[in-house]
């Protein structure tokens, strides 16, 4: 053998010498590491076959290899004394690099030497490297584009707190100096107040929001599960928005369906934001003229002795693109069309909707078309309590007949089903006009209807009109209900007038419709009326711990103006010593603030508590403090405070707390 032939096969794992002219092979070497087992093969076309057999991968590399042993296109490259090499993995010996020699033989002849050679493992080194490099690169490219939305995220949440902090504030700064140029104009004063309180409260709700994101989003927020009336939480939430529905002049639906639960066990001011935050928007983002519309389904849950509701608000407002509709429950994110529109927001209701929701393991989901408007459905599977809301006929009404007028179609299916559950025969019409026309065939017809819930706003005829024409036709005695979603007290007077019963809010509940249909039938005793009595405070004396001068003025300025006499210290140890300068019963109420230099409410608090004399120990201590959160107020139990008050002040809150610790301690002294 040419000993250059002899030396190269001392080193590869396959020589083959192929004949140019006709493809004869002539096997040199052929190691039985590599497996090839090409020993036998006499002409290029078998050769080539047998190596594409061992491919791992055929589809990748079965052309390549073929067009590297094919010696008719490779005759040309000979004539450049080209060399070739490729890599290739063989299922027997793993990773080859395969190379074409042009070699000119003894006589005279050219042939190819395709030789192999074991790259195996630097191969896989190489492989993994690359695969290294390739995770490396990813992560890299991940932790870059987290650290460049962090750093985004935290410009805009900046951007966007500066601005929504300095409208409100620009508002109270300016309108407190206005109030100050016009302190002798009381009309004008009233107003700048007005606006004033208007724009401290939503920056109030502002600061709140943002501490609400941040603790939900360090897990620190807790559910506080109570007994809580849905009819309750409904109305209430009706009349918290209704203003501003009105504002805008916005048509209001409400209404419920197949509620039969009404008491739940859920976190009642969670709940509440949950409502307020989509409800809230529906309101911001529908132009004057629209409609929202919100309904409460019961539906059967599968969990035994649980109901599931869900909460469904619609409007017909500017919409939410689909592209937007994936970031909405983000914190800080606002589609651009509210940020050029320029309605405020923090861009952090929905995010802080979609935490709630989560932690009572319910779902949220929105749906909406650009100009159109917009739904959002709630579902939360709650615990019922008490038992449901009696089903039973009411024995007196048993088959009348009974007349719902309401332009709002859910209403009359929902409220006609209520009236069948009593037992009564449900009509029920969209128009005024015909709910009069009604009441006068039913009358000729001898069937005439016993109660009739009319709705006060209906497009073709006002209820009270309703009610007047129907009242010519029928007795005085029949109940004529009117329902409303909106504030009744300015028009009570007229609807009595016009023969009108009474009022029910909508949404009506089974409860409430019982109640006020079978009322005639009740013997009602007359709850006794609660005088408020201003003197109930007279010659109470408060000490008060408080450092800050300013809010030292406010809380004694309110609270003498109910009658308290108050003595002020500025630190928790001067209101010690101040206690303990007085005789038991001197004060009737200690009020501290937490954060105070030299001694702190907490330690105030258990000072006071570990007095010798057990009169003055016992006194009843409030916390008024600015830490407003639920730990707070454990903090302010662990130290033996009887209640937490939280700023800014609540008179209302603060006088009923005062009352209720003053009541508990004057039965025990
Ligand atoms: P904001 O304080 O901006 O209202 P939210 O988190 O409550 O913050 O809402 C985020 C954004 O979602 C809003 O800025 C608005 O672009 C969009 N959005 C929410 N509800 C509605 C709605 N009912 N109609 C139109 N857009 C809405």
């Amino acid at each position: 053998m040419n000993p250059y032939l002899t030396a190269l096969s001392k080193i590869y794992l396959m020589i083959v010498k192929i004949d140019i002219s006709n493809g004869d092979c002539m096997v040199i070497k052929d190691d039985p590491k590599s497996g090839f087992i090409v020993s036998g093969v006499t002409n290029a076309q078998t050769f080539s076959d047998v190596l594409v057999d061992n491919l791992v991968s055929q589809a990748d590399d079965a052309e390549t290899l073929r067009s590297f042993i094919d010696h008719k296109t490779l005759e040309e490259r000979i004539g450049n004394k080209t060399h070739l090499f490729g890599d290739f993995q063989f299922k027997s010996s793993g990773w080859c690099r395969i190379g074409l020699v042009p070699e000119h033989t003894d006589d005279g002849s050219d042939c190819l030497l395709v030789i192999a050679f074991d790259i195996d493992e630097e191969k896989q080194t190489e492989i993994k490297k690359q695969k290294e490099i390739e995770r490396n690169n990813v992560a890299l490219h991940e932790a870059l584009m987290a650290a460049n939305h962090a750093s985004q995220a935290k410009t805009t949440f900046l951007n966007s707190m500066s601005h929504d902090i300095r409208t409100p504030m620009n508002a109270i700064i300016g309108f407190t100096s206005l109030a100050a140029a016009h302190i002798d104009s009381r009309d004008a004063v009233e107003e700048y107040l007005k606006k004033i309180t208007v724009s401290s409260n939503h920056l109030l709700s502002l600061i709140n929001d943002v501490l609400d994101m941040s603790r939900i989003e360090s897990g620190r927020t807790k559910l506080e599960e109570t007994e809580v009336s849905l009819p309750e939480v409904l109305h209430d939430l009706r009349s918290i928005v209704l203003s501003n529905i009105q504002a805008k002049q916005l048509d209001f639906y409400i209404d419920i369906q197949d509620v039969v639960n009404e008491s739940v066990i859920v976190d009642k001011l969670r709940l509440n934001q949950i409502l307020l935050n989509i409800l809230g928007n529906a309101i911001k983002f529908t132009p004057v003229g629209g409609t929202i519309t919100m309904r409460v389904i019961e539906n059967p849950s599968p969990r035994p002795d649980y109901a599931e509701y869900e909460f469904r608000i619609k409007d017909t407002g500017i919409g939410i693109s689909p592209e937007y509709q994936r970031h909405i429950f983000e914190p800080f994110s606002r589609e651009e069309t509210s940020t050029v529109s320029g309605i405020q927001g923090s861009g952090l209701g929905m995010a802080i909707t979609k935490n709630i929701v989560d932690m009572m393991n319910g779902a949220i989901a929105v749906s909406s078309e650009l100009g159109k408007g917009t739904e959002f459905t709630v579902i939360l599977d709650l615990k019922k309590t008490g038992s449901p809301v009696s089903q039973e006929v009411i024995p007196e009404l048993q088959d009348m007949h009974a007349l719902v007028a309401d332009d709002d179609f859910n209403t009359c299916s929902s409220v006609s089903k209520m009236l069948s559950t009593i037992g009564m025969r449900a009509e029920w019409t969209t128009s005024g006009k015909e709910a009069v026309l009604r009441a006068c065939y039913a009358k000729e017809e001898g069937d005439e209807f016993r109660a009739y819930i009319i709705d006060w706003l209906m497009p073709d005829m006002n209820g009270i009109e309703v009610v007047r024409r129907i009242r010519k036709v029928i007795g005085k005695d029949t109940p004529i209900i009117i329902l409303t979603a909106y504030d009744w007290t300015a028009i009570e007077e007229e609807a009595r007038e016009a023969g009108v019963t009474g009022f029910c809010s909508k949404p009506l509940f089974l409860s409430e419709l019982r109640d006020v249909l079978s009322r005639p039938f009740r013997k009602v005793e007359e709850a006794p009326k609660v005088e408020v009595d201003m003197t109930e405070f007279e010659g109470c004396r408060i000490l008060l711990a408080e450092d800050n001068p300013l809010n030292q003025e406010l809380a004694a300025t309110i609270l003498s103006e109910y009658g308290f006499k108050i003595d002020i210290a500025n630190d928790g140890m001067q209101a010690l010593e101040q206690m303990t300068n007085h005789e038991a019963g001197y004060y009737d109420v200690l009020i501290t603030d937490i954060q105070m230099p030299v001694m702190n409410g907490y330690n105030l608090s258990r000072n006071v508590r570990v007095l010798a004399d057990k009169g003055k120990a016992n006194i009843p201590i409030l916390a008024l403090t600015a830490n407003a959160f639920e730990e707070d107020r454990q903090l302010a139990h662990a130290a033996q405070m009887d209640g937490h008050l939280s700023k800014p002040i609540d008179v209302q809150e603060m006088l009923s707390e005062i009352r209720r610790v003053i009541g508990t301690y004057r039965k025990t002294r």
